[in-house]
């Protein structure tokens, strides 16, 4: 492609550079099964974003999907509600999207639901940003307002991207979606740097040689904010974030992030095979989604599920989305049901703890300006203290407004992991007066806190996944499980999905593709296929596959 403006950025994964987004948008759909294949069922584990995905298409192509639920409907896209006004919403998982989703963006259109601007560290959509590292406070609109030794370590790491990640070409290959030039880089990046920690990365580039550089970079970071508590993780992780600008130019979803899987529950699509005109998942469910699975065997004709209720239903297809853990203890199952290696992969999986804190206050106060004048009372607020990040919402000057008053990963969420929200509340507001004397934020609060730490939810274990040194080919072996010939008969028709199997976990975006995959597997399954000129994800497999590490 040639235009004098750049072609937009996509999450189009290096790994597996297929455009989801493409597909989903011809008009020839996603692919058609036999006439006797008509209204069959296929069990779909799981109402978060995946779910909802491959329960949606599957009814869109003419199946029946049986969606099974353990909590409530939208996962880790949970909006609660603030005690003190239930019109308004936290969310307490995803909550910013990048523009580069455009298959969550797909979706997010079809629903119609409006976005703005996130309000992340010096955006144009946030007021002010404080940064408190080391005791020293700045504050900034925009990087440029920042001392030089920010501008230092910002160009620190461009001059590492550039120079030991080949940010240019992936970047350029990615717009352009020139999968050819976008593997052969990549491809030399992960034999390259699978076995690097991100620090290690970062510590290796003569551009990050002083500590001081690092330390700065672990808490401002880029786009959203400190990455310090991605240190340990592979650099590869990252990487990917990068290149695919997922952390960028990123938009909330105005009345809560859970409006997308609710909607997609409730949506009557205008062309569906088979099902009458106006059928919707919620109207197939008779209103809601089967309880939690509790058993998943295989059996002559596929796979038999007991749910919670003690149920038992056989299904030829299953697609299974909740965290690969759940399959260690919260749901029984044979070793069979997955290769000994895919067993390994579910095994060594590692999630990042993620921990979250909000209040609703009487109005976004924050907006006054200071004693002193030239600058609001608050801004979005990165500090290297307990809080780590606070992020501010606000729908005008009359109107309640939202503060996140703590935003936390790994170690800084266990440091609360063990305190009740009333605890949490008065220690952050005992941290947050230390760095903004004088104001009573307390005066402000409206009724109770909503908080979650997602590493102690009993049927989520972590808030998403992050690989760690020498895990790509884990990571490898559970995204091709889609394509199933290599495995055993006994084994095939499950399809596992969902943020652990992407290759961009912790955005919605992996949650959406894989589940993708799944659908298209399980139309191959059940004897359907493609539609003419619109190859789907397995249909390119061999094009495009995330490339094979030795295994001696
Ligand atoms: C703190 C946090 C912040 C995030 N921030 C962002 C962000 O800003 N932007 C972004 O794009 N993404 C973000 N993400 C990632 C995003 O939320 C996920 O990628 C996406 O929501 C995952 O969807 P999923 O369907 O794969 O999994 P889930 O949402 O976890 O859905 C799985 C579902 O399975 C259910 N379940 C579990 N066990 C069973 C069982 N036995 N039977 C039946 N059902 C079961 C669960 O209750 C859940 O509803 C964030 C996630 C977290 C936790």
């Amino acid at each position: 492609m040639t235009s004098a403006t750049p072609a937009p950025t996509t999450m189009l994964v290096p790994d597996f550079p297929f455009s989801y987004d493409s597909w989903l948008a011809h008009p020839a759909g996603l692919g058609s099964l036999p006439a006797g294949r008509a209204g069959t069922p296929v069990a779909v584990v799981g109402a978060g974003m995946a779910g909802l995905t491959a329960a949606y298409e599957l009814m869109r192509l003419g199946l029946r999907p049986v969606l099974y639920e353990v909590e409530r409907i939208g996962g880790r896209m949970r909006s609660v509600p603030f005690p003190a006004d239930p019109d308004r919403v936290a969310d307490m998982g995803a909550m910013r999207f990048p523009v580069s989703s455009r298959a969550l963006f797909h979706y997010i259109g079809l629903l119609g639901l409006s976005t703005r601007p996130f309000p992340n560290p010096l955006s144009p959509a946030t007021p002010g940003t404080l940064i408190d590292l080391n005791g020293r406070r700045e504050w900034a609109r925009t990087a440029e307002d920042l001392p030089a030794v920010f501008q230092e370590v910002a160009e620190a790491w461009e001059k590492t991207l550039q120079e030991r990640a080949e940010l240019s070409t992936l970047s350029s290959a990615i717009r352009q979606r020139d999968t050819a030039t976008l593997k052969l880089v990549w491809n030399r990046l992960v034999a390259a740097f699978d076995d690097q920690s991100f620090y290690g990365f970062l510590a290796g580039s003569p551009a990050f040689r002083s500590f001081r550089h690092r330390e700065i970079f672990g808490q401002v970071g880029f786009g959203s904010g400190g990455w310090d508590t991605d240190f340990p993780n592979s650099v590869l992780e990252v990487l990917r974030v990068v290149a695919t600008e997922a952390d960028a130019h990123q938009m909330l979803l105005v009345g809560g992030a859970e409006q997308l899987p609710r909607g997609l529950w409730e949506h009557r699509p205008g062309s569906l095979a088979h099902w009458p005109r106006g059928t919707s998942l919620a109207s197939l469910h008779n209103g809601s989604p089967l309880p939690g699975v509790t058993a998943i065997r295989q059996a002559a004709e596929g796979f038999r599920l007991t749910d919670r209720s003690g149920a038992t239903r056989t299904y030829p297809a299953v697609v299974y989305t909740p965290h690969v853990w759940t399959l260690l203890h919260r749901v029984s199952c044979p070793p069979g049901l997955l290769p000994a290696e895919h067993w390994t992969a579910v095994e060594r999986t590692h999630y990042m703890g993620a921990s979250k804190l909000f209040v609703l206050t009487d109005r976004p106060f924050w907006r006054d300006v200071a004693p002193g004048g030239g600058r609001e009372t608050m801004g979005m607020t990165l500090t290297d203290r307990l809080a780590r990040g606070v992020y501010l919402f606000d729908d005008g000057p009359d109107r309640p407004g939202v503060m996140c008053l703590s935003y936390t990963w790994n170690d800084d969420s266990l440091k609360v992991a063990t305190l009740s929200a009333e605890e949490r509340l008065a220690v952050l507001l005992e941290r947050l007066a230390e760095i903004y004397p004088g104001v009573d934020i307390a005066s402000h609060v409206l009724g109770d806190p909503v908080t979650v730490t997602w590493e102690t939810e009993p049927h989520f274990m972590g808030a998403f996944k992050a690989n760690l040194p020498g895990q790509y080919r884990y990571q490898r072996r559970l995204f091709t499980h889609f394509l199933q010939d290599g495995l055993a008969p006994a084994q095939r028709g499950l399809f596992l999905c969902g943020d652990d199997i992407s290759w961009t976990a912790g955005f919605a975006e992996g949650a959406v593709t894989t589940a993708l995959n799944a659908v298209w597997g399980v139309v191959r399954h059940l004897g359907g296929s493609s539609a003419a000129g619109n190859p789907g994800p397995g249909d390119l497999f061999s094009e495009l596959a995330p490339v094979e590490l030795p295994e001696g």
